[in-house]
């Protein structure tokens, strides 16, 4: 029996982009139907992110045109990561496979041949892993290389290089819809779960039409959220740091004493600004750092769902 692939395709306000892109996407999971590597049940799944633009509409309009679109709507905006989360957790009792990609055209549609082979071959998880970054902008490249570096430096276990391009088996997902955590950070995520895996190189395109989502914002936020969801070495550093002010202080002490004992004491003014702030400084750094993780822990502990689907398109169908 030939595998069933989902195609999955968070699309936020991407009306310039859809109408170029989606043909593509239905003309890959034709073409790997003929080849006998997929079955003919596989399908181009979008997950509208709560788009304010007209992407929802032409979502529909697909779906009424070839059998193989198929749509969700998210009840509103939720970020990228919420909405491939939405559209994994949708297809996994539908199909063998999945394939979570951008609809921006920005990653190589034919790395999915390979992937599928992958699979083919016994892999279940295929990380697509871009193999320059040319097309970036200086900006982008130093941020993105920088929070990798970051990340592996704090323990976490990233694929580097690797988005959310990525092809996940049903028995994967089985095992991932587990991990019930509301602060996500799928990448991080999906090594955790284990699996045999791979990965598969690709070459990064610019967009096609429209502007990155990904603000300097966003992805501080997502850095903060890669962190802090896989990580507590930020918290470990604070103690180290909190044991090294302390000894330093208490050098100071001594020092001050015997300053003061042999009377040479001088109105230090400057120094003792100095320290103060510093200090002041350092725990409220300590503080925010703490605050962050109780603030994730208060999140999870509410257990709110972690995607509302407010639409499906018309030929989405029971379950079978
Ligand atoms: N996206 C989304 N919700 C958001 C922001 C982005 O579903 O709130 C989708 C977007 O439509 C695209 C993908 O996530 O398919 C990646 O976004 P983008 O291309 O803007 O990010 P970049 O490639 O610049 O990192
Ligand atoms: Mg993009």
């Amino acid at each position: 029996m030939t595998p069933v692939l989902y195609i999955v395709i968070p699309c936020y306000n991407e009306e310039a982009v859809l109408p170029v892109t989606a043909p593509q996407f239905l003309d890959k999971v034709k073409s790997l139907a003929a080849a006998g590597k997929i079955s003919d049940e596989s399908r181009v799944l979008f997950v509208n992110d709560g788009s304010r633009d007209d992407t929802w509409k032409i979502i529909k309009d697909l779906a009424k045109q070839d059998p193989h679109y198929l749509g969700i709507s998210q009840s509103r905006n939720r970020g990228h990561q919420n909405a491939v989360l939405a559209g994994l957790m949708e297809a996994r009792d539908r199909c063998d496979i999945t394939i979570s990609i951008d609809c921006d055209g920005q990653d190589d549609i034919n790395a999915m041949d390979e992937m599928v082979d992958a699979y083919l071959q016994g892999f279940d998880v295929v990380y697509g892993v871009r193999s320059s970054r040319e097309t970036d902008s200086f900006f982008k490249r130093f941020t993105a290389q920088s929070f990798y570096k970051l990340l592996s430096a704090m323990g976490a276990e990233v694929v580097y290089n690797h988005a959310d391009y990525r092809l996940m088996s049903a028995r994967v997902l089985k095992e991932f819809a587990n991990f019930r955590e509301v602060n996500l950070y799928l990448r991080g995520l999906v090594p955790l779960v284990g699996f045999r895996s791979t990965t598969v190189s690709y070459s990064r395109a610019e967009r096609i039409a429209g502007e990155s989502h990904y603000p300097l914002k966003k992805m501080l936020g997502l850095a903060i959220d890669g962190i802090t969801s896989l990580s507590v070495k930020p918290l470990q550093m604070i103690t180290g740091f909190g044991v090294f002010v302390a000894v330093v202080s208490f050098i100071g002490c001594l020092w001050a004493l015997i300053t003061a004992i042999c009377g040479k004491a001088v109105a230090g003014w400057a120094s003792m600004t100095c320290i103060v702030c510093f200090v002041s400084g350092v725990q409220l750094v300590c503080l925010g750092i703490i605050g962050e993780y109780i603030g994730k822990i208060y999140l999870e502990t509410k257990e709110r769902p972690r995607y509302i689907i407010s639409e499906r398109t018309d030929n989405w169908g029971e379950k079978d």
